[in-house]
């Protein structure tokens, strides 16, 4: 194998560039859609059927090929394997891509490129491969739980043993910057073990935390379980009291709670995500990416034979919508309100009427009931807000007026 560029070491802290005050800086997705089996809480697009994989590695880097021109020449500040589970990947499969993404793209040295992994796939011996031959300089690692009971209710394809292990396997193959899944509020997890799950992290000092309320989505075998009644439906009073536990934690051991599901050590923040709330442009790659330009988004099609077929004839199959005025501030205003910074009252102002009238007439009973507050520059959430995030953000969404 042939490194396709230099190892690049992680950004220290100080060279980490703020989210709010960085330079949106363009990013490239890549979707792995394959699973080894799916998790009953999960609506992301993947297949359990690998047996394609030989040829959606074909398929992926024929994409990239076709999209080069997308981000217009931008240098890449981050990449960003998601899926499904990209751990799914052999390293000389990671290579072959990183080829060809610096064939096509210019690359900061000081790119963050991460890799969502699952703790069963992260053996030492994959993971100093990881290290040896790819640039890949991030982990995500799906956790959701040190716990057998709430890994088999998800029905995880690791145990809490690969969980621990692959904390101690990452840092023993130098991976030093490092985020980890978990998820609250599963009806397998009463507070005291949650407060472990956290409690486990936080002592491990794990530089960057997503931490995702269990919901309910349609379509999914827990959607079914609920229905049928053998799943209990999610027990807000429960959500609730762990996501508090979990302010108070993580705020306890320094770490700062910079978007609604996300807390990070000082300076930690995912470049990637934060790049996406700031409104930067980005090419998906893979079923089910999406893209955006700065002007229209796009979104591949979320079927692993579709997406094979329409590759191997040299099409991309997309579709795409060009954002309104009104989809724009509604896109501002959710993800400004759920980070810490909050939305900035210039940049509503930019919005002009109807907009900005709206925010400011409806952004009064916030203030008033305190769950949003002034801070002369931004209304952002207070705590009290953050537990009803979604709610406050879509009463401050613009509706269209019906024809
Ligand atoms: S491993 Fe991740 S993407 Fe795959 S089914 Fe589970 S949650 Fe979904």
């Amino acid at each position: 194998m042939r490194l396709p560029c230099p190892p690049i070491q992680p950004l220290m802290p100080s060279q980490q560039p703020t989210a709010e005050n960085q330079q949106p800086t363009a990013g490239l997705y890549l979707h792995i859609p394959f699973c080894k089996q799916a998790c009953h809480y999960c609506n992301f697009h993947f297949s359990t059927t690998l047996r394609n994989k030989p040829a959606m590695l074909e398929a992926i880097l024929r994409e990239l090929e076709l999209q080069r021109d997308y981000l217009s020449g931008a240098e890449l500040g981050t990449i960003y394997f998601g899926g499904g589970t990209p751990s799914l990947l052999e390293t000389r499969e990671l290579v072959q891509i990183f080829e060809q993404i610096h064939v096509l793209h210019r690359v900061s040295p000081h790119a963050e490129i991460t890799l969502e992994a699952n703790p069963d796939d992260l053996s030492l011996e994959k993971l100093r491969d990881l290290r040896d031959y790819t640039p890949v300089n991030r982990l995500s690692i799906g956790i959701q739980s040190f716990f057998d009971e709430d890994l088999r209710w998800m029905n995880r394809a690791h145990t809490a043993a690969h969980a621990r292990r692959c904390l101690q396997a990452s840092a023993a193959a130098g991976f030093q910057d490092l985020t980890v899944d978990l998820i609250y509020g599963a009806p397998t997890t009463p507070d005291a073990h949650w407060a472990e799950n956290v409690r486990i992290v936080l002592e491990e000092g794990i530089p960057h935390l997503s931490c995702y309320c269990l919901t309910v989505e349609e379509g999914t075998a827990l959607a079914h379980f609920v229905r049928k009644g053998t799943a209990a439906p999610v027990d807000e009073e429960r959500t609730a009291r762990q996501f508090e536990h979990l302010l108070d934690a993580t705020a306890t051991h320094g770490y700062e709670h910079y978007e609604i599901s996300n807390f990070a050590l000082p300076g930690r923040y995912s470049r990637h995500n934060s790049s996406y709330w700031s409104g930067a442009q980005y090419l998906g790659v893979g079923p089910s990416a999406h893209s955006f330009d700065g002007q229209s988004r796009q979104w591949n099609v979320a079927h692993n034979a579709r997406y094979l077929s329409a590759l191997q004839a040299g099409n991309i199959p997309f579709e795409r919508e060009v954002l309104t005025p009104a989809q724009r501030y509604n896109e501002f205003v959710m993800t400004g309100l759920r980070t810490m910074w909050g939305c900035e009252i210039a940049r509503i102002e930019a919005f002009g009427e109807p907009f900005s009238g709206y925010f400011h007439r409806e952004k009064t009973q916030f203030l008033q009931s305190g769950v949003l507050e002034n801070t002369g520059t931004h209304i952002r959430l207070t705590r009290a807000g953050k537990l009803l995030a979604d709610r406050i953000a879509s009463d401050l969404f613009w509706a269209e007026p019906e024809p």
